[in-house]
C-alpha cells in the first residue's frame, strides 16, 4: 500500500512526494477529489513516506523503505504517529471508549481491509458524523508527543462530516499548529468544509482517474479481461471504486438472468414459450465464460437455497442480499435433491464447452431441474 499501488494521478503523486523531498512538509493539507479517484490513497502513501524512518529513493521520488519498524507498523495501519479520523456510528459514542464491541470489530476488519487496499476506504456501518468528542480526543493525543520521534499524520476521511461543533474545535487545532504534526483533510465535498478550515489548508484538487489507468488496474488486480475492463471504466467516470462496484452490478444482473431463468423453468404448465426466449436471449447474448459464469451463480445460489432448508433461515450464505427470496425458495422446494441437481449444472457446464448448441444445453438443464426440484414436492404430496 503506497505510492506503487495509486491509480494513475501520476502530477500528484510527483506533486505530494517532492514535498517530502524538499523537506517542505505541509501543516495542512486538503485532498479534494470525487469518490474513489483516490484521494484517501494518496493521503495513506503521503503518510507512510513521511513516517518512515528512512525513505527509499525511487525513480519517481522518496518511498517508505518498508523494512523500518515504522514502515512494517504504517502497511497495517497499526502505526502510532498515523491517526485516522472517520465518523462513528450514530449513538451516544462519542470517543474510542465509548465504542460497542461489534463497532471496535468493525473498526478492525475496516482497517485491515483499507491496509490491503487503499481504495476500500474505511466505513463504518450508520456513520454519517464526526463528532467533538473525537476531535478533542484527537487533540488531546496531539498534545502528547511523536511516540517514535517523528512525524506525527492525522488523515480525515471524509472530513466534510464534521459536526459544526467538531470543525469548530477543529479549527482550533489548525490555528495552533503543531511543528512536527501534518493534518490531511480528505473530502469529495469541499464545498462543505468550512471556510475558515479550508482557507488554513494547501488544497490539492485530485481528478477523476483516466480510463486506461482504471482498465489497467482491474487488469492488474485480476477482477476482469481486458475488454471487460475497458467497457467498465468507460463507465467509471474516473472513479476506480465504481468500476469495481460496476463489475460487481454486473455480476448481479447474471445472477438475476439466470435465476429468472430457473423460476421460470418452475413455473405452471405454459412455462415453455418464455422459457425458450429467456434461453435464447442468454446463448445469444453471451459468450461461453458468461454462461459459464452464470452457471456458477446458479449453482452458488441453489447451493444457499440448500444451506437454508438444511440448516435454517439464518444459514451461512454467499448471497446475502437474496436472504429473503432464498427462504422462500428454501420453504418450497427445501426437500429437493439439491445435490443432484449441482451435479446437472456442473454437467450443464462441461456440454457448453463441449461445442454443444449452448441452447439446447440451457434448455435440457431447465428441463432436468424442473423435474429434480418438483419430483421432491409430488413426493410430499404438493401440486406442481
Ligand atoms: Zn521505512
Amino acid at each position: 500500500m503506497t505510492w506503487n499501488s495509486i491509480i494513475g494521478q501520476r502530477r500528484i503523486s510527483a506533486m505530494l512526494r517532492r514535498c517530502i523531498s524538499n523537506g517542505r512538509l505541509p501543516q495542512a493539507l486538503l485532498l479534494a477529489g470525487s469518490e474513489g479517484a483516490g484521494a484517501a490513497a494518496l493521503a495513506l502513501a503521503f503518510a507512510r513516506t513521511m513516517v518512515c524512518e528512512s525513505p527509499r529513493a525511487d525513480v519517481d521520488g522518496p518511498a517508505p523503505c518498508e523494512t523500518c519498524r515504522s514502515c512494517r507498523q504504517s502497511a497495517s495501519l497499526q502505526h502510532s504517529d498515523i491517526r485516522i479520523v472517520v465518523a462513528y456510528p450514530a449513538g451516544k459514542a462519542d470517543s474510542d471508549d465509548d465504542l460497542k464491541t461489534e463497532v471496535i470489530e468493525e473498526i478492525r476488519s475496516a482497517v485491515v481491509a483499507m491496509a490491503e487496499d487503499p481504495y476500500r476506504e474505511i466505513r463504518l456501518t450508520g456513520a454519517t458524523q464526526i463528532r467533538i468528542g473525537q476531535i478533542r480526543e484527537l487533540k488531546r493525543s496531539l498534545s502528547l508527543s511523536s511516540s517514535q520521534g517523528g512525524r506525527r499524520v492525522v488523515i480525515i476521511l471524509r472530513a466534510d462530516e464534521m459536526t459544526t461543533e467538531a470543525s469548530n474545535a477543529f479549527l482550533k487545532t489548525l490555528e495552533e499548529p503543531h511543528a512536527d504534526v501534518t493534518v490531511i483533510l480528505v473530502t469529495s465535498r469541499p464545498e462543505r468544509i468550512l471556510p475558515t478550515i479550508s482557507s488554513r489548508c494547501q488544497e490539492l484538487v485530485i481528478p477523476p482517474i483516466d480510463d486506461v489507468d482504471i482498465a489497467d488496474a482491474l487488469v492488474r488486480r485480476g477482477l476482469c479481461d481486458e475488454t471487460e475492463a475497458r467497457l467498465t471504466a468507460s463507465f467509471a467516470q474516473g472513479s476506480f471504486t465504481r468500476a469495481v462496484a460496476l463489475l460487481s452490478d454486473d455480476m448481479k444482473t447474471q445472477r438475476e438472468d439466470i435465476v429468472d431463468l430457473l423460476r421460470t423453468s418452475l413455473k405452471g404448465r405454459d412455462f415453455r414459450p418464455r422459457l425458450i426466449s429467456l434461453v435464447a436471449d442468454i446463448a445469444e447474448g453471451r459468450d461461453k465464460v458468461r454462461i459459464e459464469t452464470m452457471l456458477g451463480l446458479l449453482a452458488l445460489w441453489l447451493r444457499d437455497a440448500h444451506m437454508i432448508a438444511a440448516v435454517g433461515p439464518n444459514a451461512a450464505i454467499v448471497n446475502t442480499d437474496q436472504r429473503d427470496a432464498l427462504i422462500k425458495f428454501a420453504d418450497a422446494f427445501g426437500a429437493a435433491d439439491f445435490p443432484s441437481a449441482l451435479t446437472v449444472i456442473e454437467r450443464s457446464v462441461r456440454e457448453v464447452y463441449r461445442n454443444v448448441h449452448p441452447q439446447i444445453t440451457l434448455l435440457t438443464m431447465c428441463m432436468t431441474l424442473r423435474r429434480l426440484l418438483y419430483g421432491a414436492r409430488s413426493a410430499q404430496g404438493a401440486s406442481a
